[in-house]
């Protein structure tokens, strides 16, 4: 494909109602490099659909279906001939009804995937009605049909050699033809069963299909115009960042910036696609590149901030002057399909956090009572909820001078619960007690950024 294709990905708030799916129209229409949208559903939707997933009853459930009828309803009436799709929309809504009457028997999370991707579905064939009034030739193309993944319902893995071979099969063909509008997010398994990448999964599909098809860029639109020194909401005063590294930009995913799913720049780092992030609301204000060299990377880059970790203090006498504690500990954590996150150890007790990243679609907790009576049975074990994981991102950290003393003398009024520094020197994290963590971000900022 050619080096100047272009897929652009709108998340929920670029399709939240007519006048924003018009508005992303409008930056699809401006490039005629941009061949293939990707989309998110409509804003709210997926909530609503995770709730039915859970298994409501008959009552909850009318009124669940009640509030994503309207929110399509409301973009479907205005268009000049709504009765192309209605047919269509009202029989993926019947679907719903229908699979959220399963869930209340019996939940899934097969099922949940399969409910989930309704709001994806019925976006996209939105938008696809909207560009087709506005004269364009656009075509929808179900993604399932290429994003093939592993079984893990609610957190799948792409299976990136077959979703390659299918993208060049099916995928390219048609975009050669047409402007091709497709969903984010959900994907199919072997046997053909709907999955989900997890929430916020929409810019992770983006970035895959830019692989597949060998793009030249990928461009995030969403409701900020670019990547921020913070997250704007909790700092007013956060910067526009016009120019990141890969590296930069993924650990502030990973540490928790919503503005990126965790894993939307692998394949970007993998085939060096460089990756736009801007406003739908505002497109001429500009955003941020993220691609795999800046000029002048500075000391401090960023703040993230992470909520609802869980931390595991483990304590055992037995570690004393012990071999194969710590092994013993992970086995455990890995047969529970566990991955720790952050960690600190002393002579008997190791301190460390489960890894949240990329949650599963229903935000299922990854404590389980099997991994706690197994862990117990080994050492003592002590779990603190509601941390907030903060992060301070930046360059070659762990080799300047005071930064100590740059982070940790604007902390005083606040109880550090653990601090983990040293082994990347991209990043230096501690966890902090939940309410904290706004405060503990303002004030880091305002000595960092400001
Ligand atoms: P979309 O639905 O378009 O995917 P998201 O809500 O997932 O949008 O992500 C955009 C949001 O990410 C912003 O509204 C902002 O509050 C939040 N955010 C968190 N960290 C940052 C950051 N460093 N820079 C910009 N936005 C951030
Ligand atoms: N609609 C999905 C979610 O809300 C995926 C996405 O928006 O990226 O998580
Ligand atoms: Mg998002």
């Amino acid at each position: 494909m050619s080096q100047n294709l272009i897929v652009a990905k709108f998340g929920g708030t670029s399709v939240a109602d007519f006048a924003a799916m018009n508005r992303s129209a409008d930056v699809v229409l401006s490039n005629p490099d941009v061949r293939l949208v990707v989309l998110s559903a409509s804003a709210g939707v997926t909530n609503l659909l995770v709730a039915l997933a859970e298994g409501q009853p008959l009552e909850q459930r009318a009124a669940l279906l009640d509030d994503i009828r309207r929110i399509q309803y409301a973009i479907l009436d205005e268009l000049k001939q709504s009765q192309v799709i209605r047919e269509e929309i009202d029989r993926m809504l019947d679907n719903i009804a229908t699979l959220a009457e399963g869930a209340a028997l019996a939940t899934s999370a097969a099922l949940t995937d399969e409910l989930v991707s309704h709001g994806e579905l019925m976006s996209t064939l939105l938008f696809v009605e909207i560009l087709r009034e506005r004269e364009v030739t656009a075509q929808w193309f179900d993604v399932r049909k290429v994003m093939r993944t592993t079984d893990r319902f609610g957190r799948a893995e792409p299976e990136v050699a077959t979703l390659a071979e299918l993208a060049a099969a099916q995928l390219k063909p048609r975009i050669a033809e047409a402007l091709i509008v497709t969903q984010g997010f959900i994907g199919s398994e072997e046997k053909g069963r709907t999955t989900t990448l997890g929430r916020g999964g929409s810019d992770y599909t983006a970035a895959l299909l830019g692989e597949a098809l060998h793009a030249g860029r990928v461009d995030i639109w969403t409701d900020v115009p670019g990547i921020y020194t913070t997250d704007p909401r909790v700092v007013p005063a956060a910067k526009r960042i016009d120019v990141i590294t890969f590296e930069e930009a993924s650990e502030m995913a990973t540490f928790g910036a919503k503005i990126l799913h965790p894993a939307t720049l692998l394949p970007a780092v993998r085939s060096d696609i460089p990756v736009f992030v801007g406003s739908s609301k505002d497109p001429s204000a500009g955003g941020t590149m993220v691609s795999n060299k800046t000029e002048n990377p500075p000391l401090f880059r960023a703040l993230a901030l992470r909520r609802k970790q869980t931390l595991l203090t483990l304590t055992s006498l037995n570690m004393l002057h012990a071999r194969g504690f710590l092994a013993e500990v992970f086995n455990i954590l890995a047969r529970h399909n566990i991955s720790v996150d952050l960690i600190t150890t002393s002579e008997v007790s190791v301190a460390l956090t489960l890894d949240t990243t990329g949650s599963t679609s229903t935000g299922d907790s990854l404590l389980t009572q099997a991994l706690l009576t197994e862990l117990s049975s080994l050492c003592r074990v002590e779990v603190e909820e509601n941390l907030a994981l903060v992060a301070i991102i930046g360059n070659e950290l762990s080799k300047a001078c005071g930064v100590g003393k740059d982070v940790f003398s604007v902390l005083e009024p606040f109880s550090l619960r653990l601090i983990c520094y040293g082994a990347s020197s991209y990043n230096l994290c501690f966890l902090v007690p939940g309410q904290d963590a706004e405060q503990v971000v303002q004030a880091l900022h305002r000595n960092l950024f400001e």
